[in-house]
């Protein structure tokens, strides 16, 4: 029988794409997510199981039911700006909710665990190349949280045993080549799906958070990855796990600096559309230059991007914008 997999947050954007590359692999993803940010739509690839990470009882009887392999845990609030406003929010659901989860695994005996970090948990390190081995230095209660669960799964393994690969994300962008699923945010907040609104005359024009950064064009860098090369890193590090590897960080990334700019022309150049903007105030929390200088992923994951250049990324998020997006 196949073996399954938890899935949380599997409604959601890195989540639903998740459980397609595992079920791809040969795993029934199980979807755990309490619809508050994800979509009902798009839990294609396995069961839903409609629960809450604050609410214990609904993550047992997930594990009682399906006796998963491995938890992926995607579920979590992750916008940097509402982090800035609200860290209590992020710290009890974030990190209590992670709490919770790990407690469960380990009560049901299920010893595999692989997260969904960020790039938030470095701060802003003045340019350099982000790799393993960097300081933590958050500067956003977001990226705060997220360091805050990766301690607590190095707590989780001294005690329980519990084993874990951490992915530390860089921005994450494009959607299914299929566009099964995609990338959608109610309310929405990132860059390139508010590009594409703008552009499709769904929304006035696109604000730049802040044109005086220290870097050449003076807007922030960031290093894009396509969300179907992060979930295929994501199988190889279940499979990492499965075959009782040692717990182990990886950062997901391209290698590359974009910046906001350089992201609104190729923009331009895949649609062959103007894109209407202003250039307004930064965004607290935002670091200026945030790039991944890891090959860790590639040297020992085998992990192999295949779709992780900018115009195949907006391309990809293009044909997701234009095609069938879900209904709430
Ligand atoms: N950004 C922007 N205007 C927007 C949204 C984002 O200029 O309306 C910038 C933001 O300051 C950051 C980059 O685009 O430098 C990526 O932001 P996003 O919210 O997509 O991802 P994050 O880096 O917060 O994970």
């Amino acid at each position: 029988m196949a073996e399954h997999v938890l899935v949380t947050g599997g409604a959601g954007f890195i989540g639903a794409h998740a459980c397609k590359a595992l079920k791809a692999a040969g795993y029934v993803p199980v979807a755990f997510d309490n619809l508050s940010t994800g979509w009902r739509d798009a839990v294609k690839f396995g069961p839903l199981h409609e629960g809450d990470l604050l609410d214990r009882a609904s993550i047992d009887a997930a594990f009682a039911t399906y006796r998963p392999v491995a938890v992926m845990h995607f579920a979590a609030l992750s916008l940097v700006g509402e982090s800035m406003r609200d860290p209590g929010k992020y710290w009890r659901e974030n990190v209590t909710g992670a709490a919770n989860l790990a407690d469960a695994a380990v009560a049901a005996g299920c010893l595999n665990f692989v997260f969904s970090s960020t790039c938030a948990t470095y701060g802003d390190q003045d340019g350099v190349l982000l790799n393993e081995e960097t300081e933590q230095k958050p500067i956003n209660a977001y990226g705060s949280s997220k360091l805050a669960i990766e301690q607590l799964l190095g707590d989780f393994e001294a005690a329980h045993g519990l084993r874990s690969v951490i992915f530390r994300y860089f921005n994450v962008a494009g959607s299914d080549p299929e566009a099964e699923v995609g990338e959608q945010h109610l309310p929405e907040t990132h860059l390139i799906p508010l590009m594409l609104d703008a552009i499709a005359g769904k929304r006035e024009a696109l604000t730049i958070y802040g044109t005086d950064y220290n870097t050449p064009d003076g807007t922030c860098i960031r290093d894009y990855v396509h969300v179907s090369d992060l979930v295929d890193a994501h199988v190889k590090g279940l499979e990492w796990l499965k075959s009782g590897r040692e717990s182990r960080v990886f950062c997901l990334g391209s290698g590359d600096g974009f910046s906001v700019r350089e992201v609104v022309d190729a923009s331009r150049a895949v649609t062959n559309r103007e894109v209407p903007m202003i250039e307004g105030a930064r965004r607290p929390g935002d670091a200026t230059a945030l790039v991944s200088g890891s090959r860790r992923a590639v040297e020992e994951l085998g992990w192999a991007p295949q779709r992780s250049d900018m115009a195949t990324m907006i391309a990809d998020a293009w044909r997701w914008h234009q095609s069938a997006p879900y209904e709430r």
